[in-house]
């Protein structure tokens, strides 16, 4: 199956010059998105994972399926003022700016290994950011798995030191 298929190009979204590339007709066939999930899980379980953490929104909609898959726990990134109990939070750096990612304070235990998911490696902020929460609550972040990485953007660069894998690189 060629993933590339399932991904629809929008020029001029969400900027003039930009082109967004969207995941939701991929997310709407559902053997191209058993086979992602599936994908994700053999390619990704080379990283030792306690649990799976990941960002809202489109983050939830691999890391969980991921998580069930895999067997082991989920951990959701919010942005703040959404989680209910005690929260540990960062800001990161945006392409214009800074953002702020929480996690519940309890939701990563110390030295625990955890595998972070999101849809799309663009900038490299959001996932950076991650890092430094997971890091923060004194976990360790054995690597982290992108359905699409846009190598233009160079977002790796934002993550030396840290392992990553994508299923389809723009
Ligand atoms: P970043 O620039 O790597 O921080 O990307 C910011 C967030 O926006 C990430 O969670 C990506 O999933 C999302 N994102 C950025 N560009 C695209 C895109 O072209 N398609 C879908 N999501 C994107």
């Amino acid at each position: 199956m060629n993933l590339r298929d399932h991904i629809r190009d929008v020029p001029n979204f969400p900027k003039e010059g930009i082109v967004y590339f969207d995941i939701t007709p991929l997310l709407a066939d559902p053997s191209a998105f058993q086979y992602t999930i599936d994908m994700m899980a053999e390619r990704f379980s080379d990283y030792k994972a306690d649990k799976i953490a990941a960002a809202e929104a489109r983050g939830f909609i691999f890391g969980a399926p991921l998580a069930y898959k895999l067997g082991i726990g989920f951990v959701p990134i919010r942005k703040p003022g959404k989680l209910p109990y005690k929260t540990v939070s960062v800001d990161y750096d945006l392409e214009y700016g800074t953002d702020s990612l929480s996690m519940h304070i309890d939701a990563v235990d110390k030295g625990e290994d955890i595998l972070l998911i999101d849809d799309v490696l663009a900038t490299g902020g959001t996932a950076e950011g991650m890092v430094k929460l997971v890091e923060k609550a004194g976990g360790n972040v054995s690597g982290i798995g992108f359905l699409v990485e846009l190598g233009f953007l160079k977002g790796r660069e934002k993550l030396a030191g840290v392992s990553t894998q994508n299923l389809l690189q723009l």
